[in-house]
């Protein structure tokens, strides 16, 4: 019997298709799109005011500094350990749950977070993504409003969803305290934002996000790792320097990063947008929930009292250890940018002997960096491309979208910004001033 699509209030909700069939998930229609220079259709330019790009966007006017200082009460604190690397955070944390989630893309962490909300009735609603119908990869913004609904959403899609779009729609339903799942440039958008959403709650949960593209390109990638890209239903770019692949018979596969077909891909498949975004881990969140740094498990980072709070809601069902670290990462990052010089326009590629590859991929997990050290790495190597990518394709944009900290990482890789590249202090300065910040 499926359950019926209703709102917390019992409100039946009848103007949108009711989402997958049974859940109680609703997934109400989208506007279009408008155009946009750089953008990852984060979905405020499909809203009724799509004039707020202007205010939101991390491309058009990032203000890092000023929304961290909003959300975490302090900016980014470069002489305290990782933040520098990671953003503003009280503690980071290894962390899975004791009973993974079947179906989830670690552990489940993320979904189970969002359930606990909806069981707690802390929130009236999550806005997540599922996958579309049509298309298993394609992310279709949901808002969720039963714990059970949370399912639907597991798992990681590659593509940009309209994710904010729904910010209305939940609104009309008079739903005022809500919770996010979203990747770093949604959340940018959604903390530029949050003063006139008049929320009474608002609980952010971020994943780091790097190498995005549309799904469609997503769809061409999997073409080159299998001759039954249809039958892949999981891929992940794991630590340990391989990537899995799940296929819907059970089959598993680990792909070795050196024996990626990257250089099939065409020079275009990473979209600028996501060669030059700054905000790898997420730093508005609440919490963040990641990979990179858990050594094989997840990674938690905790960055202001209601992270905290959330982390509370999974009470045993988490079990969590001190973070770890391990290698060196300089050599691998020099290396990295190397390659990023060499290849232009196109995809950094490491071109090791095809003899070398086997032994490379047997001793990278064993002497490459590791743990915390890994996730610094990738950091580094994501601002280096940041540069690297708006210095030749968009200069004039640097001195708006890069800000100091990211001078800072790329700045012992010899990288250091021409006058005309700084960020505008007078224009962040007037911005803490606008946010009422310190
Ligand atoms: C495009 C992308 C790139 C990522 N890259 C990294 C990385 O480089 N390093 C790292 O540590 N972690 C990365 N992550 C996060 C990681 O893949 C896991 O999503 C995260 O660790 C949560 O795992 P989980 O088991 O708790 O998630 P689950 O419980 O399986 O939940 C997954 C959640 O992700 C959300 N989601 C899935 N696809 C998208 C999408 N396209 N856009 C927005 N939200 C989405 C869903 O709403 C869902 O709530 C990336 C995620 C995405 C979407
Ligand atoms: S990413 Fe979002 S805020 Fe930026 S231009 Fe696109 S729709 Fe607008
Ligand atoms: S890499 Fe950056 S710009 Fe691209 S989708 Fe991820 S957060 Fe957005």
């Amino acid at each position: 019997m499926p359950l019926p699509v209703v709102s917390p209030r019992g409100i039946p909700i009848e103007d949108g298709p009711k989402f997958g069939g049974s859940a109680p998930v609703w997934a109400p229609p989208v506007g279009p799109a408008r155009p946009r220079d750089l953008c990852t259709d984060c979905g405020i330019s499909r809203s009724s005011d799509p004039g707020r790009c202007g205010a939101a966007c991390q491309f058009i006017h990032p203000r890092y500094e000023v929304l961290e200082t909003a959300v975490h009460g302090r900016p980014r604190d470069a002489d305290r350990p990782d933040e520098l690397h990671f953003g503003p955070h009280r503690r980071m944390l290894r962390a899975r749950l004791a009973s993974p989630l079947p179906g989830a893309q670690w552990t489940g962490i993320t979904t189970r977070l969002g359930a606990r909300l909806l069981q707690a009735k802390a929130v009236d609603a999550v806005l997540a993504v599922a996958p579309d119908p049509d298309d298993k990869w394609r992310p279709r913004p949901v808002l969720v409003t039963e714990p059970e609904g949370m399912v639907e959403c597991r798992g990681m899609r590659m593509g940009y969803a309209p994710l904010l779009s729904l910010l209305e729609p939940a609104r009309q339903q008079g739903w005022r305290r809500l919770a996010v799942i979203g990747i770093p440039c949604q959340i940018h958008a959604l903390r530029a934002l949050e003063a006139e959403l008049g929320l009474d709650a608002l609980y952010v949960i971020g994943t780091p996000c790097s190498d995005n593209t549309t799904t469609a390109r997503f769809h061409e990638f999997l073409r080159l790792l299998s001759d039954r890209p249809e039958e892949i239903d999981y891929l992940e770019f794991r630590a340990d320097y391989r990537v899995e692949l799940r296929f819907s018979d059970g089959r598993q596969q680990e792909i070795p990063f050196l024996n990626l077909p990257i250089s099939q891909l065409p020079p275009d498949f990473f979209p600028l947008t996501c060669r030059t975004c700054v905000d790898y881990t997420n730093v508005l969140a609440d919490l963040t929930v990641g990979y990179m740094g858990g050594q094989g498990q997840q990674w938690l980072i905790v960055r202001n009292d209601r992270g905290e709070s959330l982390l509370e809601l999974l009470g045993d069902e988490l079990v969590a250890e001190t973070v770890g670290s391990g290698g060196q990462r300089k050599a691998h990052v020099k290396g990295f940018l190397k390659n990023l010089e060499r290849a232009g326009d196109g995809l950094p590629l490491r071109r090791a002997p095809r003899w070398v590859r086997p032994l490379m991929s047997w001793l990278m997990p064993k002497i490459g960096p590791r743990g915390l050290e890994f996730a610094r790495a990738r950091v580094e190597m994501k601002a280096l491309e940041t540069v690297t990518h708006l210095r030749r394709s968009r200069p004039r944009r640097l001195r708006r979208m890069v800000p100091d900290h990211v001078w800072r990482l790329v700045a012992d890789y010899g990288l250091t910004p021409a006058a005309e590249e700084r960020a505008e202090r007078r224009g962040r300065a007037k911005d803490r001033a606008a946010s009422g910040g310190s």
